[in-house]
């Protein structure tokens, strides 16, 4: 024990304390928030300041000194460091990491917070020389002497406006000691604005949210149950105004910014203000600066992705998600952190208003609106005078596919076509074919690195694996009995090819993460599609993201059947949404819309509640099933995943990890497995998992706060990757 004054310090490291440190001598205030570089072990890094405390569990002689402080000032808040520690706590992450995460990159390196510039200052000698002597013998440096008397300091930039050509003048100004070169602080000018164009005016149903929206001040959730093309934007642009004329900053998440170019235009339009935006594809020093102008107050307006969620900011006054549903609010790895559940929580603890929104609400979110825990705003009705879409199933049994497509489907594609109207055929598959199957002996093309199948990429003739990366040229001949092989099933690569042959004279756009991966390739098949150029479309779900497609009519369903018997308690969950926001595409303007569900299972109970009652029937459905058998959102979980090279380790691991948490306050928690993982082999490594299934938040915490830190110290821990997945949305 030491009764010195300590810093309690995060450092990046897979390890869940903090780090206590004697404060560097002859350091200044020390607060929070501030960054540091401390030894550790035998190196140096940079440590983030947590806590001032006075003393420690460490004996004085063990206590080492930090280095000198990286910023005069705290980089993070009161508020930020509140979020991070919650974070940490909550998915019970090494608190270091979650600073990572918080952090942009050259933060997190040790970089200056304040973007520093070169700039040019007179000197004394400089104000006192004699500048017509100056003038006669040497005018441009006349010149670049009268600028900097004017002002001084001049940063590169402003001297490149109001002296082109100073750079030949610096060296002869600086060697008679007129000048020096210093280091400014970069000031951005604000953000342009715009003229802000007014929207449509709110129809009743709007005009109803609006006002109960603005009837509450402080903290709140509301959500925003709006059918798809019932105008949540709207909405949201109105509170957004709201905020923004109070003087305060606004944080709207979105699942992915890719997929929004039109969001973004609108945002910009309606508002008059170019957003922000926050995203993990800007590079670096753009991302910094991002976070710069979202802390010092600088952009009122943010838009962002996940990890946008711990932006800091200087007046936050609303945070909105959009999409709640969407399962990319989800990290999967590292900090397996809910972007959607830390904007409320962060809300929470600023005492503002959040907003979500979604035509297919999770079941988390629609059982806390019917526990009043958050406010509901029913938008029942599409804005203008659109109708909702026609849904029809196609019986797969009655009217056979071939290659993919049924006759019923063809013939409303041709009806389509010849109204001039648009179609969209979705597949959630993406390559040429699911499966490369030898008719021969009946060999399956599989990956040596998973327990999966190879999918057939017909673009560079290879068969790839969808969950590790690994491909390999296509086979054309049975490496076991030499018949030829053949792809079986259907991607979006050959709905397309189909499609291409069938309608010759059509420009058929495929949309897909195949298809989109080279820059600027989506924007250009989102203008085909969008200006109705292209009559049909072919794609995956990133197609069903926010996208408004004025020509679509038709929207077809390949095949919805994969998600009817997912293993996953979320699987009818998801498929409804994927279904309603698809289908959510066709007819947002003059025309109805139609959809089109093939299906080999037209009698399965599903269809019938999809198709009588919509996505409000299949959720109050599938929330009495999870009530019956005790899952989220009626019970909390927890995953702990193990993965080694061999399978013994990975269970050895969670084995003692479930010894570890009887011996434990295992009160109020159900343990399940450890089991192999449901796609037990992935990349080489072996998975398993342990589930956690509990009542209250209270208790499955209280185990899995010193359960972590027992696995943190366990031997077991350095054979294995392992994680503990709070609240995780896949089980596999
Ligand atoms: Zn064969
Ligand atoms: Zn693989």
């Amino acid at each position: 024990m030491s009764r010195a004054r300590v810093l309690r310090v995060a450092v990046n490291v897979p390890l869940a304390r903090l780090f206590d440190y004697l404060p560097p001598d002859g350091a200044g205030t020390l607060v929070p928030g501030m960054r540091l570089r401390v030894p550790f072990g035998r190196r140096r890094q940079v440590a983030m300041l947590m806590d001032v405390a006075e003393g420690s569990e460490l004996p004085a002689e063990r206590l080492r000194r930090a280095g000198a402080p990286i910023d005069e000032d705290a980089v993070l808040g009161p508020d930020d460091l509140w979020l991070i520690r919650f974070a940490s706590d909550y998915y019970h992450h090494p608190i270091g990491e979650v600073v990572a995460a918080a952090l942009p990159a050259a933060l997190r390196q040790g970089g200056p917070v304040a973007a520093r510039v070169t700039a040019l200052a007179l000197t004394a000698a400089g104000r006192d020389a004699d500048a017509a002597r100056l003038a006669r013998r040497a005018p441009r440096q006349a010149e670049l002497l009268d600028a900097l008397r004017a002002h001084s300091p001049l940063t590169e930039h402003a001297l490149d406006g109001a002296v082109p050509g100073w750079r030949r003048s610096r060296k002869g100004l600086a060697d008679k000691g007129f000048i020096e070169t210093l280091e400014v602080a970069d000031t951005p000018p604000p953000l342009a604005a715009a003229h802000a164009v007014p929207g449509p005016p709110p129809n009743a149903e709007q005009r109803q949210a609006l006002e109960d929206l603005r009837a509450h001040s402080g903290f709140g959730v509301s959500l925003l149950d709006g059918v798809t093309g019932s105008g949540k934007t709207e909405v949201y642009l109105h509170r957004v105004a709201d905020a923004l004329a109070d003087g305060r900053q606004v944080l709207m998440l979105v699942p992915e910014i890719g997929l929004t170019p039109q969001l973004v235009r609108r945002v910009r339009e309606r508002i008059g203000i170019e957003p922000l935006l926050l995203h993990s594809s800007l590079p670096d020093n753009a991302r910094l600066h991002a976070w710069r102008r979202a802390r010092d107050g600088s952009a009122p307006l943010l838009l962002g992705t996940r990890s946008a969620v711990f932006t800091p900011l200087s007046r936050p006054g609303l945070i909105v998600v959009d999409e709640e549903h969407d399962a990319s609010y989800k990290q999967q790895e590292g900090l397996r952190y809910s972007a959607r559940d830390l904007a409320i929580a962060r809300a929470k603890q600023l005492d503002i208003p959040v907003i979500l929104g979604s035509a297919t609400p999770s079941l988390e979110t629609v059982l806390r609106c019917r526990q009043g825990a958050y406010r509901r705003h029913v938008l029942a009705a599409r804005a203008g005078n659109a109708l909702p879409p026609l849904l029809r199933l196609v019986d797969l049994n009655r009217h056979p596919a071939a290659d993919g497509l049924s006759a019923p489907l063809l013939a409303a594609i041709d009806r389509t076509l010849k109204a001039q109207g648009q179609a969209l055929i979705f597949l959630n598959r993406r390559g040429f074919a699911p499966t490369l199957i030898c008719p021969g002996c009946g060999k399956i093309a599989e990956c040596s690195r998973c327990d999966a199948r190879m999918t057939v990429h017909a673009a560079g003739k290879q068969l790839r694996c969808h969950h590790c990366g690994a491909s390999r040229p296509l086979e054309r001949v049975c490496p076991d009995c030499g018949s030829a092989c053949r792809p079986l099933g259907q991607g979006t690569e050959r709905i397309e090819e189909t499609l291409a042959a069938h309608y010759p004279s059509q420009t058929v756009t495929r949309i897909d993460s195949d298809s989109t991966r080279l820059k600027g390739t989506m924007d250009r098949a989102l203008a085909l599609a969008t200006s109705g150029e292209s009559q049909i479309l072919v794609g995956t779900q990133m197609l069903s993201k926010g996208h408004h497609f004025p020509n679509l009519t038709l929207v077809g369903v390949v095949n919805a059947d994969q998600g009817l018997f997912s293993t996953d308690f979320r699987g009818g969950e998801r498929l409804a949404q994927s279904l309603v926001q698809v289908a959510g595409r066709a007819g947002r303007e003059r025309r109805q819309g139609e959809v089109i569900i093939q299906t080999a299972f037209a009698a399965h109970p599903f269809w019938q509640r999809l198709m009588s009652g919509g996505y409000a029937d299949v959720a109050e459905f599938a929330l009495a099933e999870r009530e019956a058998a005790a899952w989220p959102p009626y019970t909390r979980l927890a995953l702990i995943r193990a993965s080694a090279a061999e399978r013994t380790a990975a269970h050895r691991f969670l084995d003692d990890a479930r010894r570890k948490a009887l011996q434990l306050d295992a009160a109020g928690v159900r343990l399940l497995g450890p089991v192999s993982a449901p796609m037990e082999r992935r990349a080489g490594r072996y998975r398993a998992q342990l589930l956690i299934q509990s009542g209250g938040r209270q208790a499955l915490h209280a185990l899995l706060r010193p359960l972590r830190m027992q696995l943190e110290a366990s031997h077991g821990a350095r054979q294995v990757r392992w994680s503990i997945d709070v609240d995780p949305i896949e089980l596999f």
